[in-house]
């Protein structure tokens, strides 16, 4: 017999970890490394730091990898090193101490929803600007100690990391994110068995784990539907942040809403409002309503609830930045929802049209949470009225400039972004209450007291440090990527701290024009290459894998960086994170923005850099309109010039170049004996002492609670008190408006002034009689003038002057209005009726108008 030659059984391999074990006396230690808190607490990350500074740099900063690697023998030093253990248990102690305070009771409760967080680079659930300001909210609703829970999900690939090819191309690589070694723990149950929630789909469902980040004294909730419940088909819903066809964002939407919702009911957690950061997570408004119609309520009455409790922040200026979904893919998911709620479907979609009867429109999600949120916000002044005019169709009958929509002009967390070297300074010079009081503009004064050497040392140890980390980080990558190991080493030695350093870092997204700078490339050579006076351009950010034409501008970007006489001059930073974030907003002298007006809704980067004495040369979009004062940074002139973009950009460049060549560099350059510019350190005091107060968290989340939260959660009481009573009235009075309004009508009218026209400083007297069909006292009139000198579609609302019930007999009431005009002119005027009824919050939530004729 032959023997075989070879003969071997397949292995079992059995799944094994080992827990990285840690000495009784550094226990606390895991506790810590699990709770988001030292993201913004630069002592705890020294402490982890000082555990092994080189495995520490290794891990990137990650505590929980760091404890996770350290070796035994290590960890049994460490609990022998005095210094270390003293250094633990104060950290620890402070932790404790910042913990253990009961939630401020008196402000409303929120839950808060958001498809990204950005916490902190080792926590890759975040892509961009949204994503931060969600992270940044949670940190300071912690600081705040107000009653807060998040929601949103945990990615298995995150965003992408990027790299660039040796022309510039950007390479994106998504890697698979090891869930044991995130500051996150899987919800419990009271077995210790995971906690899953169920989320149904049409007729199945799907199943989702809940992981929890502790941010501070916050809890914020992540799904993760990547596991093996789930089918081939559903486990990549929590795979990326916008990855996928429209098919994948549904379904990842659902997740949101309504797995949100699910949640924190098996979690047991109500709260008294419900927060959608974006459109996406509005389908939470949708299991609301559900719960509401299961316990008992009508589909009207369950919406004066539902849209009580919520607001909706938009973030996008343009809509084509809202989510549409086609009627057939929507069906295939939503079809069992109008049953559940006791309509019919074409009304259930018309929740997310403009126009509810438009069979052609498909169903946007931020139409479905302005239909189902009592308010709605942008996020910057500017954006708050382009916001009224994007969303001025949804309630017809009302100019953009008198529908509801307000804002809350983002801001950043303090901590979070100000640098170490800046909050020392500030706890030595600001009052101590500072913390608690961060808007206050008196406060940040004392900056004037310090002295101008003080702060230009502090500049300088931080553009010091940002070159150090580009020195350190760059160096290995780009002699991989870039060839040429001469020209990478000629760039390293270039940078030059004493430069006039300018970084432009965002997203590339061709309306933020990173191309603006380039247009003029001899005119830039000159600048960059004065000898006596060098300037130096930081570029930095991501192009969403699917937009061509921002990778398109990166490797052109690139490509100018490698010319000769850019070089080490102009260059272009790798894989922008919020590390290398914190790096740049604190470490450059001009953080510039030239976005095109008005499509940055706010940026918040810009806001960052102001905290760490780094002044803005910026568009005045976003923010920055409310931001700007003079003598504390630069503004490109508000006016659009051309209506022709590519003119447009021509001229805003060359407003750049001379701002630059006549103001700028002029100032940074005029130093004194000590080698700093007096004029330049003005500027810098200004602008922390003026404009950094007004941009921070706290004034943010302090601006949600007064304009919207607190408002909103009295009112909700008011409905909700005695089995909802208010709520079923209003519910009520609404369906017999509704069903009598056409027959509402004039009986009689006296519209002189309308008719034959006036003169100023005479009173006329007009007067309806209409029949409210037996309603009571129902309706309202008012007089609407609009301004007509200027020409075609050009309007101006004049004025609007109500008039009041002055008598009533039986059906008929009767209003009047005294009006005397004060200014001559071309007008247009039409009498306006409207439902009346002090318990609504505001006219779009009823928005029947009628003109009279
Ligand atoms: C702050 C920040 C942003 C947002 O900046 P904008 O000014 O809004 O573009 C994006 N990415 C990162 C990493 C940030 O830190």
């Amino acid at each position: 017999m032959k023997i075989k030659a070879d003969y071997a059984n397949a292995p079992q391999w059995k799944s094994m970890t080992i827990k990285s074990r840690l000495p009784e006396e550094m226990k606390c230690l895991d506790e810590l490394a699990h709770n988001m808190w030292w993201a913004w607490n630069y002592e705890a990350r020294n402490l982890f730091k000082s555990l092994d500074e080189k495995l520490y740099e290794e891990v990137g900063h990650n505590p929980v990898l760091l404890l996770e690697r350290l070796s035994y023998d290590r960890k049994m030093a460490l609990v022998k090193d005095k210094v270390v253990m003293k250094n633990i248990n104060k950290v620890y102690t402070d932790f404790r101490t910042y913990m253990d305070v009961e939630p401020d009771k008196k402000r409303p409760s929120v839950a808060y929803f958001s498809m990204e967080y950005g916490l902190n680079q080792v926590l890759k659930i975040y892509s961009g600007g949204l994503g931060m300001l969600a992270g940044d909210y949670l940190k300071e609703a912690s600081d705040s100690n107000v009653d807060m829970c998040a929601v949103g999900f945990l990615y298995r690939y995150g965003y992408f990391t990027q790299s660039l090819s040796m022309d510039g191309q950007q390479i994106a690589k998504y890697e698979a994110q090891n869930f044991s070694s995130l500051p996150i723990e899987r919800q419990l149950d009271e077995n210790g068995n995971p906690v899953v929630v169920d989320v149904p789909y049409l007729n199945y469902l799907v199943h989702a784990y809940i992981w929890r980040v502790n941010v501070g004294r916050i809890k914020l909730y992540l799904l993760d539907t990547d596991n093996e419940m789930n089918s081939e088909f559903d486990r990549p819903i929590t795979h990326s942040l916008y990855g996928g066809d429209w098919e994948n964002r549904l379904k990842q939407e659902i997740l949101l809403g309504i797995g949100g919702i699910l949640t924190l009911k098996k979690l047991g957690i109500t709260k008294q409002i419900y927060h959608c950061n974006e459109g996406h997570a509005a389908l939470c408004n949708l299991q609301r309503l559900c719960d509401y119609i299961d316990g008992g309520l009508s589909f009207n009455q369950a919406m004066e609830l539902v849209r009580a409790s919520s607001l909706y922040t938009v973030h996008t200026p343009v809509p084509a930045g809202h989510d549409y979904f086609d009627e057939p893919l929507f069906g295939k998911y939503m079809g069992g929802y109008p049953a559940r709620l006791g309509i019919t479907w074409d009304e259930f979609i018309g929740m997310g049209r403009q126009n509810p009867e438009d069979h052609n429109e498909r169903f946007c999600m931020s139409i479905f949470a302005c239909n189902t949120c009592q308010e709605v916000n942008g996020v910057s002044k500017l954006h708050g009225w382009v916001s009224q005019k994007m969303f001025a169709s949804i309630w017809n009958g009302y100019y953009p400039e008198e529908n509801h929509v307000g804002y809350v002009t983002n801001g950043v967390h303090f901590p979070t972004w100000t640098a170490t070297e800046w909050r020392k300074l500030y706890d030595k010079y600001f009052a101590p209450n500072f913390m608690k009081d961060q808007s206050n503009e008196e406060i940040w004064h004392a900056i004037y007291d310090v002295s101008d050497e003080e702060i230009w040392k502090t500049r300088m140890a931080l553009k010091e440090k940002l070159i150090k980390h580009i020195r350190e980080k760059f160096t290995e990558s780009w002699l991989k990527n870039q060839g040429d190991p001469s020209k990478v080493v000629s760039i390293m030695e270039r940078i030059n701290p004493n430069a006039l350093m300018i970084g432009f870092c965002r997203r590339f997204a061709t309306y933020k024009r990173a191309h603006l700078l380039f247009t003029d490339l001899d005119r830039l050579s000159k600048i960059v290459n004065d000898p006596e006076h060098p300037v130096l351009f930081f570029f930095s950010g991501k192009a969403h894998p699917a937009d061509g034409a921002g990778q398109g501008l990166i490797k052109k970007i690139f490509e100018i960086s490698q010319r000769p006489e850019f070089l080490g001059k102009i260059i272009f930073l790798e894989d922008y994170d919020m590390q290398l974030a914190r790096r740049l907003v604190s470490g450059v002298d001009i953080w510039m923005n030239t976005p095109t007006r008005p499509l940055e809704a706010s940026g918040t980067s810009g806001e960052k850099a102001e905290m760490n004495g780094v002044v803005n040369l910026s568009v005045l979009d976003g923010w920055w309109v409310e931001g700007y004062r003079e003598n504390a940074g630069w503004a490109l002139p508000q006016k659009r010039t051309y209506q022709n973009q590519e003119y447009q950009d021509q001229l805003d460049a060359a407003t750049i170049y001379s701002l630059l060549e006549n103001d700028i560099i002029p100032m940074y350059y005029k130093k004194n004996k000590k080698g700093y510019s007096e004029n330049w350190i003005k500027v810098v005091k200004n602008s922390i002492a003026t404009i950094a107060p007004h941009y921070t968290m706290k004034r943010q989340l302090d601006d949600y609670y007064t304009k919207f939260y607190t408002k909103e959660a009295k009112r909700f009481e008011k409905l909700a008190a005695k089995d909802y009573q208010l709520a079923k009235e209003i519910a009520l009075w609404k369906e017999t408006v509704a069903e009598r309004w056409d027959g509402i009508h004039v009986v009689s009218k006296q519209t002189g002034l309308l008719e034959k026209g006036g003169e100023t400083g005479v009173k006329y007297k007009m007067q309806y009689v209409i029949d409210e069909q037996g309603l009571d006292d129902a309706v309202g009139l008012e007089l609407v003038t609009l301004k007509n000198e200027q020409s075609g579609d050009e309007r101006e609302i004049f004025s609007i002057h109500p008039f009041e019930v002055v008598a009533h007999d039986g059906n008929n009431y009767t209003f009047e209005a005294v009006i005397e005009p004060d200014e001559a002119g071309a007008f247009r005027t039409c009498v306006r009726m409207y439902p009346k009824n002090k318990n609504l919050p505001h006219r779009q939530d009823f928005c029947y108008v009628k003109w009279l004729e």
